[in-house]
């Protein structure tokens, strides 16, 4: 039995008419689960015109009135946040405690969007010149867009949509097709929480739709976070429409590993960032580099982790590591470890091999030593279980290896010495940096983007960032008149 996956326009579930669909698997079980619908450009029009003019009512709705939406979201999804984990871990496989630490750090973004009436304050200058007065408003933009990867399928969208709509636009959401359900779960929340009907919309699709959202001239701005190639394709196509796009792409994060740290801490903090969930996260660390003579003893500390993580179903309390998104993926990144393993790398070990459950997407953690910035396994995202260690002498080379990267996400040091934890901070050309923390994730209030090739466009997404990207500026200079001063005046306005 498989679940129709329709689209929500106008605050309804509503099937596609398309005519065209796309499975949805249990990766954990290798079934197919769903059958998502997948838009055309007509349906995407329609879902366009129902928030635009949803869009036009929302923005006369009082700070307080939309805070207060926000706030019963908030209690929403917080109570229900097992429901939509267990969505989440049915169709991407990550494990239920995973899967709602996902729902943690979105409802930051919701209870930092609870803040909307002083987050919209502006500036006021009285007497900016004689009897004239000068303010600054920001105002919605009216419909905007997000597209969103497979691999945080309610974060991501609560990065975006809390603070789109907090400002008073109308949310149109094109989740991924690969686990779109728990889309439909935070639009059923929006409902129940008094959100008007229309702005909270989820259009599936792909990339049909996401060029008609691309080309649309109803839409005003569009969010993406995915792979760099879609990043870069979203950005030119949509800001070549006159579009604002904030488009987030792929990573390669490292551990910049120094010879002073802490190993048994440096090995669970790399552990746990390169292999949580898989390592589907864009934050994943995905290569250690070491410095000079902590390079064996890191190695080992990381391998005798590796055999104590339980790989299986996500729903099992027991099970540290899910599956794979699909097969083809899980296919892909085998081949990297293989690559790796055919250019010289050592392989400490290996995820092809083991014990794993025969049905659905899994692959072991591998652990991959004196990899060298020519192989493959270093220079692609492979966005799986697999960590690399690249060995060098001193820190400046580490530091040049991170620099010389397209990518610049996330990094993180690992060291006791402040000095040059401070250094590294200074020099590192990376967008997140961590001190001692694997994942630096900003939290809500501050906002989240990397640098190169992993963030196209100007604006970093969620915290002040986003209330910006949102929103448009508007400066108003006022006089009120005064009859006894009032006279025709020819000349330039000036301030004195
Ligand atoms: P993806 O680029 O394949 O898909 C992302 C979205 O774009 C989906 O909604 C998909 O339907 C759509 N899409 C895919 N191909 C398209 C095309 N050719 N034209 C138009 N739309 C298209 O990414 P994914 O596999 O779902 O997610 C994994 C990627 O996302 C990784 O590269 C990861 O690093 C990245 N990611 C980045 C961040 C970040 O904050 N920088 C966060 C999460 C994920």
């Amino acid at each position: 039995m498989t679940t129709r996956i329709s689209h929500w326009i106008d605050g309804q579930p509503t099937e596609g008419t398309s005519g065209r669909t796309s499975p949805v698997y249990n990766p954990a079980t290798g079934a197919v689960t769903g059958e998502v619908d997948l838009a055309s450009v007509e349906e995407l029009d329609a879902a366009v015109a129902s928030a635009a003019a949803a869009a036009k009512e929302w923005r006369t709705a009082s700070l307080s009135h939309r805070s207060a939406v926000l706030f019963a979201f908030r209690e929403l999804l917080h109570a229900r946040t097992p429901e939509l984990a267990a969505i989440i871990t049915s169709e991407h496989g990550k494990v239920l405690s995973d899967a709602a630490g996902e729902i943690a750090r979105g409802l930051e973004n919701v209870e930092f969007a609870t803040g909307v009436p002083n987050l919209l304050k502006g500036g006021f200058s009285e007497q900016a010149a004689t009897g004239v007065d000068v303010y600054n408003i920001r105002q919605p933009l009216g419909v905007v867009a997000g597209v969103t990867p497979f691999n945080f399928p309610a974060m991501v969208p609560l990065w975006m949509c809390a603070n789109a709509i907090a400002c008073g636009n109308a949310f149109l959401l094109k989740p991924s097709e690969k686990d779109p359900s728990a889309a439909l779960f935070l639009a059923q929340l929006w409902k129940e929480a008094g959100l008007p009907d229309g702005i909270f919309t989820v259009v599936h699709g792909d990339k049909v739709a996401v060029d008609a959202i691309l080309d649309h001239p109803g839409i005003a701005a569009v969010s993406f976070v995915g792979s760099t190639p879609t990043a870069k394709y979203i950005y030119e196509r949509g800001t070549a429409n006159g579009k604002r796009v904030q488009a987030l792409g792929g990573a390669k994060n490292h551990a910049l590993v120094l010879p002073d740290a802490d190993v048994d801490m440096a090995a669970d903090s790399v552990v746990s960032a390169a292999y949580g969930s898989a390592g589907e996260r864009c934050m994943a660390l995905s290569v250690a580099v070491a410095v000079g003579d902590v390079a064996q003893p890191l190695v080992d500390a990381i391998a005798a982790r590796l055999p104590k993580l339980t790989v299986g179903n996500g729903t099992d309390p027991d099970t540290d590591m899910g599956p794979l998104i699909t097969a083809e993926h899980r296919d892909k990144v085998k081949g990297y470890v293989g690559a790796g393993q055919e250019a010289g790398a050592t392989v400490v070990v290996d995820g092809r091999e083991g014990d794993l459950p025969s049905d659905g997407f899994f692959l072991g953690t591998t652990l991959l030593d004196h990899v060298t910035p020519e192989m493959t396994v270093y220079t692609d995202e492979i966005f799986g279980p697999v960590l690399s260690v690249v060995r060098v002498d001193t820190y400046e080379e580490g530091l040049e290896l991170i620099n010389s990267n397209q990518y610049a996400n996330g990094t993180a040091i690992f060291t006791r010495d402040g000095g040059a934890a401070r250094k590294f901070q200074f020099d590192v050309e990376v967008g997140m940096v961590g001190i001692n923390v694997p994942i630096p994730v900003p939290v809500a209030y501050y906002s989240f983007g990397g640098w190169k090739d992993s963030l196209f466009g100007d604006t970093h997404m969620y915290g002040p960032e986003g209330i910006n990207f949102y929103t448009r500026g508007k400066v108003v200079t006022q006089r009120w008149p005064d009859p006894a001063t009032s006279s025709v005046d020819l000349g330039f306005p000036r301030t004195r």
